[in-house]
Order: structure tokens, then C-alpha cells, then sequence
């Protein structure tokens, strides 16, 4: 095995092993650890028809000590179990979910990117209806894998803002709110408009209002939104068809550890203006600053050219905390 930790990206790759779960007659299988990065499928197989397949992501860290930890794990377990009681899919064991991230982490420790190297381990478990139906209903047998994947620091020549582009003619979410699911349905949803921002106006990532009144900022394609005010508060949304992420809900903490004081509400569009800082958060890169929003014919700028002040204190400290370098006194990262 020769990985260049350097070149690394966001992309799928194979390692050792991925560890599988199947459910049927109303109980969970024992984990099998695998090689086999394929699955074989009935053609009739719920997900491909009726969508049940719900995923999440999260991630493991070298760290100072040497040692492989991953970032708060259980936040995932229940966040799966939520997903998939959204779409009538088996609920698995959290404990179990958590013994079976640690398992699979623990089997390809070899590909976890070296402390130093920016990189982490990225875990996305996976979890989607297999019985063979045409009636449409919920499946009675599942399929969980959990894969994991070297990734590399996403910021390698420092943090360079992007542009998002408010979505004026796709919602992500329907309008009673499923968007709180991390479901592929849901992405599917989203990839035109993605596209379209991406393609046609040169926007990385797309913002989105909510899908009832188009009047709240929701959040973008694959992260939250947060914001910054001049004087220093921490916003983000609160709606019921936007994904809760665990990156934010940390951020959170970090903000009121730093002495911020913290707001989780709905946030006015016409507020966009206002705001000092504005980013996406997620796992993939815990923040990505906005350099500028383009909303119909106005153009909102914040910080063009760097990260702004605070929410590189923010990010700082998530690093700090994920890779081991400071005292984690919220106990979030779970040794492999
Ligand atoms: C996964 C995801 C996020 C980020 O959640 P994290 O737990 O921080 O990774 C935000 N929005 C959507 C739509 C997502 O799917």
C-alpha cells in the first residue's frame, strides 16, 4: 500500500474492508467484515424504485497521541435512526452502530492519513430497502454497509472563500419538511439545481430558501448555514426541512465555549445583507467561508478573499479538538 497523503481528495476509494448488516424477518444479522466493495441486488429491490436509502458521514482522525479517534459517532447512530424512522425503514441499534464504526475503522487503521497530514479517515455508512416489491410499501429487508475512505485536507494552500448562489427555482426539500432527513431522495432532489448554479453561474453551492414561504434562509446543498453578526453573534436556521448537522451543533458549542452568544432561529432572507460572516458547515470540510452571495440581481459581499476572523477562531478550534491538539471537554471524539 502506497498512498501519496498529499494528493489526496474527496473521492470514493477502496480499502480494506467495509462491514455489512442485513436485516430480515424482523431482526438485525451479525457484521460481517468484507473485501468486496460490490453488492448484488434483485432488480425488484425497494431502493431502486421507491427510494428507502438513507446514509450518513462522519469522520475518524489521527491524532497527537497516535491514536485513531472518531468524531462523536453516537450523533450519527441517532441521526441514522431518525433518517430511517422518517422513511419506515428498521431502526438499528445505536451501542451497536458505534461498536460497528470503531470495528471497521479499527480494520483499515492503515488508511487513516498520518497525524500532520491534514487528511482523516472519512466513514459513510449506508443503509437502503433490498426486497424484491412492485407493490409500493415499505421494504422488509435491509442492507447496512459501512465504508470507509481516505480523504485529504481539504484546504491544502489555505481556506479560500466561494461563491453560493441563492436557488430561486428549486427548493431542496418539500414543503411538510422531509429535508430533515439525510436521505438520497432528497439529494437527487437537489442535484439540478446544483447543477445549474455550478454550470450557469459559476456558483460552487447552492443556497436554499424554505420550500413553503421562499422567505427563510434554509441551508445549502450538502451544509448548514451559519452567520456571523457585526457584533459578533453566532446565527444559524432553525426550520424543520433542513438536515440537523452535527458539525454545526458542535460549532455551536465551540461559539458559546469562546464566550459567543449563540442563536438558533429562523433567519429572514432579507437579513443576508446584514451579516459580518457567512459559511456552510459539514463534515466534509467543517466550514467553507462565502465570499459572495448572489441573490436574483443582488450581489452580497462578505469576506472576498480570506476566511473572516471569527469563524477562523471557530474552525481553529474544531480542528484543535478533532486532531487531539487541545483538551476535548465536551468528550466528543471516541477512540477507535
Ligand atoms: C450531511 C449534511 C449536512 C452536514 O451534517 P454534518 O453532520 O455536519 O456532516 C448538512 N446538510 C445536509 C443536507 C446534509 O446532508
Amino acid at each position: 500500500m502506497n498512498i501519496e497523503w498529499d494528493k489526496l481528495g474527496f473521492q470514493f476509494s477502496r480499502t480494506k474492508s467495509n462491514i455489512r448488516f442485513h436485516y430480515a424477518d424482523g431482526r438485525w444479522s451479525e457484521g460481517k467484515l468484507t473485501g468486496d466493495f460490490n453488492i448484488s441486488l434483485s432488480v425488484a429491490a425497494n431502493v431502486l424504485h421507491y427510494g428507502q436509502a438513507i446514509f450518513e458521514g462522519m469522520k475518524a482522525f489521527a491524532c497527537k497521541d497516535g491514536k485513531i479517534r472518531i468524531f462523536r459517532p453516537q450523533e450519527n447512530a441517532k441521526r441514522l435512526n431518525s433518517s430511517a424512522h422518517q422513511l419506515a425503514m428498521a431502526e438499528f441499534p445505536e451501542e451497536r452502530f458505534v461498536e460497528a464504526v470503531r470495528e471497521v475503522v479499527r480494520d483499515n487503521a492503515e488508511y487513516v492519513p498520518p497525524y500532520g497530514t491534514g487528511g482523516s479517515l472519512y466513514i459513510r455508512p449506508v443503509m437502503f430497502g433490498t426486497q424484491p416489491q412492485i407493490g409500493v410499501n415499505a421494504s422488509n429487508e435491509y442492507e447496512l454497509v459501512i465504508m470507509v475512505m481516505p480523504v485529504g485536507a481539504y484546504y491544502k494552500n489555505g481556506i479560500k472563500p466561494v461563491d453560493a448562489m441563492v436557488s430561486l427555482d428549486y427548493d431542496r426539500a418539500a414543503p411538510h419538511g422531509t429535508g430533515h432527513v439525510k436521505a438520497a431522495g432528497n439529494y437527487a432532489a437537489s442535484l439540478l439545481s446544483s447543477k445549474i448554479c455550478k454550470e450557469k453561474y459559476h456558483c460552487p453551492v447552492a443556497l436554499f430558501l424554505d420550500p413553503a414561504t421562499h422567505t427563510y434562509v434554509d441551508e445549502f446543498s450538502t451544509s448548514n448555514f451559519l452567520a456571523i453578526t457585526k457584533d459578533g453573534k453566532y446565527v444559524t436556521s432553525l426550520s424543520n426541512s433542513i438536515l440537523p448537522s452535527v458539525t454545526n451543533k458542535s460549532l455551536m458549542d465551540i461559539a458559546s465555549d469562546l464566550g459567543m452568544a449563540v442563536e438558533r432561529r429562523p433567519v429572514k432572507a432579507t437579513e443576508l445583507p446584514d451579516f459580518a460572516e457567512i459559511a456552510a458547515c459539514g463534515t466534509a470540510v467543517v466550514l467553507t467561508p462565502v465570499g459572495r452571495i448572489f441573490h436574483g440581481d443582488k450581489v452580497y459581499d462578505y469576506h472576498l478573499n480570506e476566511i473572516g476572523p471569527v469563524l477562523k477562531k471557530l474552525y481553529d478550534r474544531m480542528q484543535a479538538i478533532q486532531h487531539g491538539e487541545v483538551e476535548d471537554i465536551h468528550n466528543w471524539m471516541v477512540e477507535a
